[in-house]
């Protein structure tokens, strides 16, 4: 008789591999991508980001890369970059100032939403993120976090939707998704469960059978929970021909797709960049909702975009596209209501 290895039996979402698989160094990158040769030096000096903020590179997400060019607007987003020693005035650790917030796991400042930080991790580390500085170690939830975060949300009915942040909540595996489903189909005053994931855009393994099925168990229940999900897409290179796949069969699982960016130099603030993200956002069935002004984080300011520049860019968006084509420009202001946007000074 033979002996079956070990390793094969081991049944691994495909997903999970690539998680397992990212890149995390820039010579590795680098290699992969036949990027130009840099000096050791420079190699060095970008890799010390690194410490500041791991770098994160699923493979997927690598294929949308353009192959030998440093410049490439994807790749900018998660390369560790020695701008990132900048300090800049105003650039802070927390600017959102959500570091204090008082129940594990949630964070309930607008009115009947709240949101729920699922998971710490990201399936990519993006340069530019807020929460780059977020004590994530910390805010691990544990079954008792749950419970209470759920005695929360049942307690307070003024609240009809449920979202799903992070990090990246489709770091969660499909069994603690549907734990969560489980609980939300409890609470009559929930009508919405809204996911905010960059994760499929990275992996688009990530939307599995195991997950569909999540979404046909939902849709099956009488109690109608409409599921939304909000995509994280700054580029439209970053729509790949395995993510509109995966966005059909959301589409026939009665799943709504949207789409929010974050406006970053040299990567999309140009209207010509935004207007083709605009367009093959539709093309894939999603719909654009935001565009975030960029949050003023600490060792990110060479992205930053001024306002001036960002409230050109939308006046040109609404000139040439439809309405439902132009993303609300929104700022996050601590202290206020909503996302704050961005007065356009159109009125004549
Ligand atoms: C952005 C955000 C939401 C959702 O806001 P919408 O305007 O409904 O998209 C909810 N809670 C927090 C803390 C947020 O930052
Ligand atoms: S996916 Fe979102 S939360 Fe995660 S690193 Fe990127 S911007 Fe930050």
């Amino acid at each position: 008789m033979q002996m079956i290895p070990k390793k094969t039996l081991t049944v691994e979402p495909h997903w999970q591999k690539e998680l397992a698989n990212c890149f995390t160094t820039i010579e590795s990158l680098a290699e992969y991508l036949q990027l130009p040769a840099l000096s050791t030096q420079n190699i060095e000096q970008h890799s010390k980001a690194r410490r500041l903020f791991p770098m994160r590179v699923p493979r997927p997400f690598a294929d949308l890369m353009e192959i030998g060019n440093w410049d490439d607007p994807l790749l900018k987003q998660v390369l560790p970059s020695s701008s990132e020693f900048i300090t800049a005035k105003g650039f802070v650790d927390d600017p959102l100032e959500e570091q204090s917030n008082q129940q594990t796991g949630l964070i309930h400042k607008y009115k009947s939403r709240v949101l729920l930080i699922l998971k710490g991790a990201c399936a990519v580390n993006c340069r530019y993120c807020f929460r780059r500085h977020f004590p994530y170690k910390d805010n691990h939830l544990r079954k008792s976090d749950i419970d209470n975060i759920f005695h929360y949300i049942q307690k307070d009915t003024s609240l009809n939707e449920v979202i799903l942040s992070g990090g990246d909540p489709l770091m969660a595996n499909n069994k603690a998704l549907q734990n969560i489903v489980e609980q939300l189909h409890t609470l009559d005053h929930i009508k919405r469960l809204r996911i905010h994931t960059r994760l499929p855009v990275v992996i688009p393994q990530r939307i599995d059978d195991g997950f569909l099925a999540l979404l046909q168990h939902i849709q099956d229940r009488n109690k109608q929970l409409k599921v939304i999900l909000v995509f994280h897409i700054n580029h439209a290179n970053e729509i790949g021909q395995a993510l509109r796949q995966k966005c059909e069969l959301l589409k026939a699982h009665g799943v709504l797709l949207l789409n929010q960016s974050v406006l970053l130099k040299n990567i999309n603030d140009n209207e010509d960049t935004l207007c083709e993200l605009s367009e093959n956002l539709i093309d894939a069935g999603i719909l654009p909702y935001y565009l975030h002004m960029f949050d003023p984080v600490k060792g990110a300011s060479h992205f930053d975009v001024s306002r001036h520049k960002a409230t050109t860019l939308i006046a040109e968006m609404i000139k040439r596209l439809p309405g439902f084509l132009v993303p609300k420009l929104v700022k996050e202001i601590p202290g206020q209501p909503g996302k704050t946007p961005i007065d356009l000074g159109l009125e004549p």
